[in-house]
């Protein structure tokens, strides 16, 4: 049995909270806001992952970074001024010397350990060519085992290692800065993966996997024999971004970077800021929209570091990290050539258009975003006041076969509407039909709200969708309820469907001009799902909010944020180095049938 259980506020978080004057909320975490997700209620204390509320690995890494941006905006006029360069012994020469390899193996605790055989591993390691030296370690990445290694460096004249244990991709960074300090240049270095290649994928079968990282080993030590020192090259950074979509998400980027001391160019296709905010009035906590908007949009134009360009669409793009050159096809039908160092793309999603239920064929019937549009207007809420009976539907377009994923906001949207509908007319009967209600983390007290206030929810199968009819006057929904194990007719004056969130359609051709992916759906795909959550995989480009994935305000924010301080780790230098090691095709090699990676 496996007990899936909850997350619990830290014990002594009151003592901390008491210490640092910042407030708890009803839940005993602290309190933030759906406007400011990483603001406490004490100016210059922020907080980010699960201190808040529950939340997943993306999200905590999302919100460390926001929480960054936040601190480096009240801190930007100290920017370096009590850092130093780590200092570096000068480079062994080794133009001159005999190969010497030293092969470094990783149990990872008994990560590794546990399903590949290390020590047969390393005695048939130090039977290779030029390998002078073989061990394992418990954890090679620990500062122990990182000391060790510049010690057998040293003391071995070794000029070139190994390193057998987890993915470069998060670890090579680390092992070739302790080369450095034995005095080797950094590209004297080569990982073997036995932790995913081997250990993860092998874990029934130890033998297997363990004549299988003998065989990366050695792949590894043959190519370590063929590395020559590189050099990194130092290029220019233009310190300044371009944000690319001017709603929510690369408006709050934008400001954030202007906080930080960067100039900022920011593009909107529409002719003014605020994407699809300007449609939205109320949060599910209550608060004014429109106000939190209105203060973003007038930050942004009184900050002479921000430059907008609204009416304005991407032309080109080229360049690299650093170093790009945009042109810019502004709404006077002329062009701007704009030079940046780094890209933040926030152009954000699309609102489904139904196609099921009638919707197009009635006025009665309505998107969530289109009901919260007539709660808000003075001309159209009359007849809100007077309906008797509303039936909401969950999951329009949205975990179907075109739109497999959940749209993540409509549940809390539908929630939100129900309640404010309620608060409007008191007497109106209100049904939201829905799958699974997924009002995630803290909106769940706005269910059990909705609930208490007594509207009504029905279950309804994929399988067996509800079933809206209409003539001139009537407007009837049919939906099986699984209670009742029966079909129970509804009488609407309004049909609200809980339309999903697809990718922009103009999505292809900006990836396409940015060479970056998109996922099966569309949207904008990070480099790592957990480690960089709003890094692409090509340096210098980030993505934020809904351009990534249905997405609340809070968590659009904080990416927005989290994007901003991720680009200023590029842009906060004046210089860029970048990456020595370049592929080259050999072309010669093509009719090959086997090309021996190591063979001289
Ligand atoms: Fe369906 Fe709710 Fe997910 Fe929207 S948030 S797709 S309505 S489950």
């Amino acid at each position: 049995m496996v007990l899936s259980v909850g997350l619990v506020p830290k014990s002594g978080m009151a003592e901390i909270a008491k210490k640092l004057r910042i407030a708890l909320d009803d839940h005993g975490f602290i309190k933030t806001s759906e406007f400011m997700p990483g603001d406490t209620i004490s100016d210059g204390i922020y907080v980010c992952g699960v201190a808040a509320g529950p939340r997943d690995i993306p999200e905590s890494v999302t919100q460390a970074s926001s929480a960054a941006a936040k601190a480096g905006g009240l801190l930007s006029a100290a920017r370096n001024t009590l850092t130093s360069s780590k200092q570096f012994p000068e480079e062994i020469q080794i133009s001159a010397q005999d190969r010497r390899i030293a092969v470094f193996i990783c149990h990872c605790g008994s990560n590794i350990g546990g399903y590949v055989n290390v020590p047969e591993v390393v005695e048939y390691t130090k039977s290779l060519p030029d390998v002078v030296y073989a061990e394992h370690n418990l954890y090679t990445c620990s500062q122990d085992t990182q000391r060790k290694m510049v010690e057998v460096i040293r003391e071995q004249k070794v000029n070139r290692v190994v390193v057998a244990s987890c993915t470069p991709r998060t670890h090579e960074p680390l092992f070739r800065e302790t080369i450095q300090e034995a005095g080797l240049n950094p590209y004297l270095f080569e990982m073997a993966n036995i932790r995913d290649q081997c250990s993860w994928i092998h874990m029934n079968t130890v033998a297997d996997a363990t004549v299988k990282a003998k065989d990366l080993v050695n792949m590894a030590v043959c190519k370590a024999r063929l590395l020559q020192p590189l050099k990194r090259v130092e290029i220019p950074v233009i310190q300044k971004a371009l944000v690319i979509g001017g709603g929510i998400t690369g408006m709050i980027s934008s400001v954030s970077l202007a906080k930080q001391g960067f100039e900022v160019v920011l593009l909107e296709r529409e002719s003014s800021l605020g994407g699809h905010l300007k449609h939205i009035y109320r949060t599910v906590e209550g608060r004014n929209v429109q106000n939190f908007l209105k203060s973003v949009a007038d930050e942004i134009s009184t900050n002479s570091a921000i430059t907008v360009y609204t009416g304005a669409c991407l032309k080109s793009i080229r360049g690299f990290v650093g170093n790009y050159e945009t042109l810019i096809d502004l709404a006077d039908g002329t062009s701007e050539s704009v030079e940046h160092g780094v890209v933040i793309v926030a152009t954000g999603a699309q609102e489904h258009v139904p196609s099921e239920y009638l919707y197009g064929q009635d006025k009665r019937i309505m998107t969530q975003s289109e009901l919260e549009g007539m709660l808000f207007s003075p001309d159209a809420s009359q007849r809100l006041e007077d309906a008797e009976s509303v039936v909401m539907i969950q999951c329009v377009g949205s975990r179907d076969d075109h739109h497999p994923y959940c749209s993540r906001i409509c549940c809390t949207q539908a929630v939100k509407n129900a309640l404010l509908l309620r608060e409007m007319n008191p007497d109106v009967n209100i049904y939201v039909l829905y799958r699974d209600m997924r009002t995630y983390g803290f909106r769940e007290d706005y269910y059990r709200k909705a609930r208490e206030a007594g509207v009504i929810f029905i279950r309804y199968e994929e399988e067996d969708k509800p079933d809206v009819r209409t003539d001139q006057r009537d407007l009837k929904v049919t939906v099986t309820d699984p209670i009742l194990g029966e079909d129970v007719t509804l009488s609407a004056d309004f049909v609200v469907l809980s339309a999903g969130v697809e990718a922009h359609k103009d999505n292809a051709e900006l990836a396409k001009m940015l060479k970056v992916p998109l996922n099966e759906d569309g949207f904008f795909l990070e480099a790592h799902v957990k480690l960089r959550p709003v890094d692409f995989a090509t340096e210098g480009i980030f993505v934020a909010g809904m351009a990534h994935s249905p997405k609340s305000i809070d968590e659009a924010v904080s990416q927005a944020e989290a994007a901003a301080a991720r680009a200023v780790t590029i842009i906060a230098h004046d210089k860029y180095y970048a990456e020595a090691a370049v592929s080259h095709v050999n072309e010669d090699l093509r009719d090959t049938d086997l090309c021996i990676l190591g063979s001289e």
